[in-house]
């Protein structure tokens, strides 16, 4: 059964019980009051009845009484007469002791009549009413009976019936049937009311189907007449029909305002689950009208702001789903394109940014010292005393120290509110704080891992000083809303130290294998790949800023004789031994290659000729003076003397290409081998004029200092030993 369908019952009920009962009550009471009153006027009118018997009993017997009071037969005829004749009777008739009839009036009602002290006559109508006195003589003797009598006729019953106010029925008592005699009833009722009466006795009152009240007087002792009393009932004929007509309309009417209640009632509800349905399935623009502002209008409001709030958290939810897919998109682009660490981590610190909700955030990696350096920050101007936010470098904080110092210490992640006392000037000033720790995979060896780096000693294995492996810190500061970071912030910014983790690794392979490919696996100096890539864009620096570059090219001498005296083991050993004196004789900026063989190249860049026969010199003498120690064919140490000879190139003075400049180095080198080995020869310039040869274009470009000049003949071997007499700069290790 519908909630509709409930209501409009439950109202029917409420509605028509009540008026059912108010009927019913209504019925009932006038129905009582009704009969109250009938019973009432029956029996004064019974009361009537008999006084009025009694009355006329009375006179017919003081008739009598008269007539019998006259002892002379005949005077007693004429007195007889004369009561008659005044009325008192209407009839007389006197009887001999035998019963035989001595006089009788004229005109008298038909016998027998009824005595009004005898007992009811058993059989037929009655006639008339009759009181009976007897004569006697002086000495008691019965002479016989006087009685006077008045008809009982239709005329009789009338005037009883004016005289109660009812209406009278006089009986027809014969013995088995009860019929009417004489009436005042209407013809139509006179059998109910005869049925009624039929069954009553005493002072019983009976109420025939039409509405009418019968009652029974008599006969009885002093009331021989079998009379019936009817009275019709004083309700409105129509009564209880009203009623009932009232009740149809009421329900009637119940009906149609139950339905309209219900309806009214249930019809909000039956939108709201509607629209229920509709959220249900998806739809947030659902709505309900609201109609009125009681509790149902209230619903439906609430309904609606409980709808629009979901439909713009959704939508909120939607959007920043959306800028996190975004972040992710740039992210994996980053990741995927671009060895660019700084461009990756910045990436990195935005999207973590983004994701939590944080107002700034900064990612610091571990350097060599154990000292936290910011690599990239966000938002972080005016969170550190003197510090505009724009150089990520100036944060600095020791491992151990402060939060981030910790976090990198310990491994472990720390997040919380800001304690202003136990804050640090090197971490920024904040509200609240989160940070992670990453670390590459198996970061405990990172730095340790594959060949040395050229000219450095392998690293410690471990970068972390305090043992955590950690790579660097992911910090974010100040949650959107000022509530602090929680622990799905943690394993979000995890995920995103992860990415920081990867991308640092990766770039550092990424690094380690570019270095690779461009170094030489047995001296660890740059390749020729490498020489043609720096020479390149060491001319092309030497060429914006106005600079000479020198390139000296160079061969060891009789090298193969090395080799084939003490094996090509021993041959290594020197090539390596060679390239470490090299390294060793060269300044930081100064580039040296192994092209291939016993064949390397030095690249001095803001060099001159003269600086250049200086290196020149001392590289000659560093290799000359200390015989190579190896090992012998039995094992035994053996010193094997070695000799280089170089060719010096000077660009832009010999060449304008960077391939150009190489070409003349090799040919001055060329010229050095064919002088006689270890020593060196400066490149002709490009002039190709015969005449002016060698010495004048080296004259030409390079300063009057004194030094020896390559190119000339008589000069060839001026450059042995000459290396310790020049300028020695700064010994430093060799780098990139
Ligand atoms: P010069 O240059 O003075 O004319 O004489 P050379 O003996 O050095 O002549 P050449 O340049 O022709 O010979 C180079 C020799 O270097 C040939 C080869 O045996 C040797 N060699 C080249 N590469 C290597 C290497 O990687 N290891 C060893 N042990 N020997 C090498
Ligand atoms: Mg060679
Ligand atoms: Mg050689």
């Amino acid at each position: 059964m519908t909630l509709r369908g409930r209501l409009t019952a439950a109202f029917l009920a409420v509605v028509l019980g009540p008026v059912l009962l108010g009927a019913f009550f209504v019925g009932s009471t006038l129905a009582a009051l009704d009969r109250g009153r009938s019973t009432e006027r029956l029996g004064l009118a019974a009361t009537g009845v008999r006084t009025s018997v009694d009355a006329l009993c009375q006179q017919l017997r003081a008739a009598a009484d008269a007539v019998a009071l006259v002892t002379d037969p005949a005077a007693r005829a004429r007195a007889a007469d004369q009561v008659v004749g005044r009325n008192l009777a209407a009839a007389v008739l006197i009887t001999d002791p035998a019963g035989r009839t001595s006089y009788a009036t004229p005109g008298g009602p038909a016998t027998p009549w009824q005595d009004c002290a005898g007992a009811p006559a058993a059989g037929g109508p009655v006639r008339a009413l009759a009181a009976r006195v007897h004569l006697r003589d002086a000495a008691g003797a019965d002479l016989g009976t006087v009685a006077a009598a008045q008809p009982v006729d239709p005329a009789f019953v009338a005037r009883l019936a004016a005289v109660t106010g009812v209406a009278v029925t006089l009986l027809d008592a014969t013995a088995g049937t009860d019929r009417v005699t004489h009436t005042t009833e209407t013809r139509g009722v006179r059998e109910a009311v005869l049925a009624a009466g039929r069954a009553l006795d005493g002072d019983q009152v009976a109420e025939t189907a039409d509405g009418r009240y019968v009652r029974r007087v008599g006969p009885a002792p002093g009331q021989p007449l079998p009379l019936v009393l009817s009275v019709p009932g004083e309700l409105p004929p129509g009564l209880y029909a009203a009623l009932v007509g009232a009740v149809v309309v009421a329900a009637l009417l119940a009906v149609v305002a139950a339905w309209r209640l219900a309806r009214v009632t249930t019809r909000p509800l039956v939108e709201l689950a509607g629209a229920v349905d509709q959220v249900a399935h998806g739809d947030l623009t659902a709505r309900v009208p609201v109609r009125s502002r009681d509790e149902i209008g209230r619903l439906a409001g609430a309904f609606n702001r409980m709808t629009r709030e979901t439909g713009s958290y959704v939508a909120a939810l939607t959007s920043s789903r959306d800028q996190l897919r975004g972040h992710l998109a740039v992210l994996g682009d980053t990741l995927a394109s671009t060895h660019d660490l700084q461009r990756i981590l910045r990436v990195i610190l935005h999207s973590a940014i983004a994701a939590t909700g944080a107002r700034a955030g900064a990612v610091l990696l571990l350097d060599g010292d154990g000292v936290l350096v910011g690599r990239c920050v966000e938002g972080l101007d005016g969170r550190r005393p003197g510090d505009d936010g724009s150089d990520p470098a100036t944060l600095r904080v020791p491992v151990g120290a402060g939060v981030i110092g910790t976090v990198a210490a310990t491994g472990e992640p720390l997040r919380g509110r800001w304690e202003p006392t136990a804050a640090p000037a090197a971490e920024p000033i904040c509200e609240t704080y989160i940070a992670v720790p990453f670390a590459a995979p198996g970061s405990a060896d990172l730095a340790g891992r594959g060949p040395d780096r050229p000219g450095h000693p392998p690293a410690d294995g471990d970068a972390s000083p305090a043992g955590s492996g950690a790579l660097g810190v992911l910090a974010l500061y100040d949650r959107v809303g000022a509530a602090e970071f929680d622990d799905d912030d943690l394993v979000t910014l995890r995920t995103f130290a992860g990415h920081a983790a990867v991308a640092v690794e990766n770039v550092r392979v990424h690094e380690e294998a570019q270095r690779l490919s461009l170094t030489d696996p047995l001296t660890g100096l740059w390749n020729y790949r490498y020489l043609r890539e720096s020479i390149r864009r060491e001319v092309e620096r030497a060429n914006r800023f106005g600079r000479m570059l020198s390139v000296l090219a160079l061969d060891l001498d009789r090298f193969k004789d090395v080799n084939d005296t003490w094996g090509h083991t021993a041959g290594d050993a020197v090539l390596v031994e060679f390239a470490r004196r090299v390294r060793g004789e060269i300044r930081e900026v100064d580039l040296a290659f192994r092209q291939g063989g016993e064949e390397f190249v030095v690249l001095l860049p803001e060099t001159d000729a003269r600086g250049a026969t200086i290196v020149a010199e001392r590289l000659g003498a560093v290799v000359r003076d200390h015989p190579v120690p190896v090992d012998g064919h039995a094992g035994e140490p053996v010193r094997v003397p070695v000799t280089v000879s170089i060719g010096i190139a000077v660009y832009p003075d010999h060449a304008a290409t960077g391939q150009q400049v190489l070409d003349v180095a090799d040919e001055a080198l060329y010229a050095a081998k064919a002088a006689g080995r270890d020593g060196y020869r400066i490149a002709q310039p490009p002039d190709p004029t015969p005449a002016q040869e060698v010495p004048v274009v080296a004259a030409a470009v390079s300063p009057a200092d004194g030094q020896p000049r390559a190119g000339a003949p008589d000069t060839a071997g001026a450059g042995q030993g000459g290396a310790s007499s020049g300028p020695h700069p700064p010994r430093q290790s060799r780098g990139r």
